[in-house]
């Protein structure tokens, strides 16, 4: 629900992403989310909520301004933003700002029940200049290769100060399914078919298939070699630039993003190579933020992914830019599970908020991993009878993180979402200090007592952090 304060969005804690996002389109607002469309804010907000906007709007939960929550001891309150004040006539609970602090970013489901969250909104009005690029290609490792040049060229000018703060760039690679057409409908809208529609009618995936060809004007790509794809399609790149345009004024750069966001775009088509194309939108006109993040939530209705085969996910961030080593292994890796279908891959990187450290509500809550550099999904799908290839896939894409990435510079998301759930033994892996730690275990300690008494005296030890498992997805 939208207030008469036209910034403030009332959701409750169940409220899907699409659902949210959707609505925010139509009223004119938007907050920074993730794009995964049966994610719920219920735990999106808790865990940060990074997505397509990390570097320009950093994480939806610096956007909560308070929200409703039921504590271990059955208290139902509201909690505030510390800069916030309360409604005329009310007060703040003695924990308010820890309570605050903690529950988002802290642990998710440590400290309560969050039944509704207030998000104090961007209004879209507020950039007229922004703008995106958003497109997809067909994929080939030889239009893979700048594509991802241009990813490491983004690190580097994010590492030295060099990439403005309102740029963000996510790009990403996936397997076509014959069988699954939910991709195609929505990587490519203009197929003809309602977009995220699941259909497995042959007949019209060919037919849709065909025409990828949207505005290329013709497919001309020397690694078609057929292998088991009818139409000799493999998968696509994608690539989706954003400008947030964050002062409002004009763009004066030297040389325009819209002429940058075009350079990135020629370099994935490859430098001769007359590509198959699908320009969702481009950077030439005036995009608003709200409409490039609502086309950025995956409307897949199958089960919310990409396909409906069994998987096995994998997102792994780093603070340090990639290194040569991991670029050509990682390639290869994707090109060899894009290329063998009895799996299906969905590789996803996305630039980190580096330049976003003072973030005005920072310091208000526990969002841990907010200055990473670069954050890499690579989830294998598998056919029936496939999991043990799905599990080397993953195995390899482990060995080649311990090979080229120096352990310190790994850091992990979500606890309980990797191997060792043990807390104890890994917190120093999702946590960004062990002040921070520290501090988050003294607050569950004061809120709930009774469960971290009855923790302790079974391990005799404190084990003030740990929400209730959650799936395990990855290793
Ligand atoms: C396919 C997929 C894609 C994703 N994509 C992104 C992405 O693009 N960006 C991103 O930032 N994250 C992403 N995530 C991570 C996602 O944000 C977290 O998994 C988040 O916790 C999901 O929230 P949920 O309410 O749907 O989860 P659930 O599975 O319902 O809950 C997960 C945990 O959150 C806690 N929780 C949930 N609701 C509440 C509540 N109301 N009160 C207290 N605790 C609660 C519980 O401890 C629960 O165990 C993705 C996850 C998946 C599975």
């Amino acid at each position: 629900m939208a207030e008469n304060d036209t910034t403030l969005l009332k959701v409750v804690a169940g409220s899907r992403l699409m659902n949210v996002s959707k609505y925010m389109t139509e009223q004119g607002i938007v907050v920074p989310h993730g794009e995964c469309p049966l994610v719920a804010v219920g735990g999106h907000t808790q865990s940060g909520g990074y997505g397509h906007t990390l570097r320009f709007m950093v994480v939806l939960t610096d956007y909560v301004k308070s929200f409703r929550i039921v504590l271990a001891d059955c208290s139902y309150i509201s909690v505030y933003r510390p800069n916030m004040d309360p409604p005329a006539r009310l007060s703040k609970v003695s924990d308010n700002d820890d309570i605050f602090f903690s529950v988002l970013g802290g642990g998710l489901g440590s400290f309560g029940v969050v039944v509704e969250y207030s998000y104090e909104c961007v209004k879209d009005d507020d950039h007229p200049h922004s703008t995106g690029h958003s497109s997809t290609t067909k994929y080939s490792k030889k239009r893979f290769e700048p594509l991802f040049d241009t990813i490491q060229q983004y690190m580097m000018d994010c590492e030295k100060g060099d990439l403005d703060d309102d740029i963000d760039m996510m790009c990403t690679a996936i397997s076509f399914d014959m069988d699954q057409l939910s991709v195609l409908e929505d990587w490519l809208p203009g197929s003809g078919t309602p977009q995220g529609r699941p259909t497995n009618n042959t007949a019209d995936a060919s037919s849709a298939g065909s025409s990828v060809t949207t505005s290329g004007t013709s497919i001309v790509d020397e690694e078609d070699d057929g292998r088991g794809f009818g139409i000799f399609l493999k998968g696509f790149i994608a690539v989706e630039l954003l400008y947030g345009n964050r002062s409002g004024q004009p763009d004066t750069t030297s040389p325009s993003v819209a002429d940058c966001f075009e350079k990135v775009y020629k370099n994935m088509l490859g430098n001769w190579l007359l590509a198959p194309t699908y320009v969702d939108f481009y950077a030439t006109e005036h995009h608003g933020l709200l409409n490039m993040c609502d086309t950025w939530v995956r409307n897949y209705l199958i089960d919310g992914r990409e396909f409906a085969y069994p998987y096995l996910k994998r997102f792994n961030a780093t603070f340090q830019p990639l290194t040569k080593p991991f670029k050509d292994g990682f390639m290869q890796l994707v090109h060899d599970a894009i290329s063998d279908n009895r799996v299906r891959v969905v590789f996803q990187i996305g630039l980190g908020g580096s330049q976003r450290r003072d973030h005005v509500n920072r310091k208000y809550t526990a969002v841990q991993r907010r200055d990473l550099m670069i954050g890499i999904g690579f989830d294998i799908f598998y056919t029936e009878g496939h999991k043990e290839l799905a599990e080397g896939y993953q195995a390899k894409m482990k060995e080649l993180l311990e090979e080229t990435v120096k352990e310190k510079d790994t850091v992990k998301m979500i606890w309980a979402s990797f191997g060792n759930t043990n807390i104890e033994e890994v917190w120093r892996k999702y946590y960004d200090s062990p002040e921070m730690y520290d501090r988050l275990r003294r607050i569950k300690y004061n809120l709930d007592p009774t469960t971290c008494s009855a923790l302790s005296s079974r391990s005799r030890r404190p084990r003030a952090i740990g929400a209730p498992r959650l799936r395990k997805t990855a290793y």
